[in-house]
């Protein structure tokens, strides 16, 4: 990759001591699962979709959440390999200089690349493992896939018989408060705010942008498609994170790093 935004994207980075990574479903794009808002995204070719996806279609509808569930058996995610650029992430965290990767993706494809589970925080919670609408008992996704794969249409709670959900956070729903937080944090608490594979068009994941850009981070995004925090990025590049993403992580530190 030669363009003059590619060199100062690897400058920053080369100087950068604290970084923060923010991704979304365009870092997994090229692992198999298609992302929302993306040209080939799944709203952007069924714009009903996106209102299934809400906690109060959830709640209300049976027929919601059996789709929901007949439509998790399938998922891609279950099969799906971390590619290049999850990869890439995994080796600029062993250089010593990535602090936190926070997530939008719930698809646990950064820890299965290798990234320190400690360090990812997923902002919109797992596919992995399923919650109680009613108690807030948690388990692994596979239990409940399994009563799925053997016939029951909507498996409940195993404690309270409540409704099961993936522990994913629909629309009307809140986030983790805690998770929140220390996603804040991270975006306060770095020189290098570099952002991959993300539309920005989802709060409060997206304010982390400007919120890291005020306190005084470079911010590096790299998405296929113009996003609306472009402005305030010291560096956009329109180009496939699996190409840009091991081009940044190769990059030797600058200046000896005090770390
Ligand atoms: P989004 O669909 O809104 O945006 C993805 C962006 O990535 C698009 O602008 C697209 O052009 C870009 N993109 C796609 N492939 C790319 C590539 N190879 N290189 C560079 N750019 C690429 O996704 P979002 O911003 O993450 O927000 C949507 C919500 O969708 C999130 O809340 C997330 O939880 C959920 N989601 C997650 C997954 C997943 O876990 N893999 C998949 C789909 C949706």
């Amino acid at each position: 990759m030669a363009s003059e935004a590619c060199a100062a994207a690897r400058a920053l980075v080369a100087s950068a001591h604290r970084i923060t990574v923010l991704t979304g479903a365009g870092v997994s794009t090229d692992s198999g699962i298609p992302d929302f808002r993306g040209p080939d995204g799944l709203w952007t070719r069924d714009a009903d979709a996106g209102l299934a996806a809400s906690l109060d279609a959830y709640l209300c509808d049976p027929e919601v959440r059996r789709r929901s569930w007949r439509a998790k058996l399938d998922s891609p995610v279950w099969t799906a390999k971390p590619n290049a650029a999850h990869r890439a992430l995994v080796e600029l965290e062993r250089s010593g200089r990535l602090r936190t990767v926070v997530t939008q993706n719930i698809d646990g494809l950064h820890q299965k690349a290798g990234s320190d589970p400690h360090r990812v925080l997923e902002l919109h919670g797992t596919l992995h493992a399923t919650v109680c609408l009613g108690c807030g008992a948690t388990g692994p996704m596979r239990d409940a896939l399994r009563r799925v794969a053997e016939g029951e249409q909507e498996p409940d709670c195993p404690r309270c018989r409540g409704i099961l959900k993936s522990a994913t956070v629909s629309f009307g729903q809140e986030l983790d408060g805690e998770v929140l937080h220390r996603a804040r944090l991270a975006a306060l608490d770095c020189d290098v705010l570099l952002v991959a594979g993300t539309s920005l068009s989802v709060q409060p994941a997206a304010g982390l942008v400007p919120l890291a850009a005020k306190a005084g981070a470079q911010v590096v995004i790299c998405n296929a498609e113009p996003t609306p925090y472009d402005s305030v990025a010291a560096v956009v590049l329109h180009e496939p994170v699996a190409d840009v993403l091991p081009d940044l992580s190769s990059v030797p530190p600058s200046g000896g790093g005090r770390f």
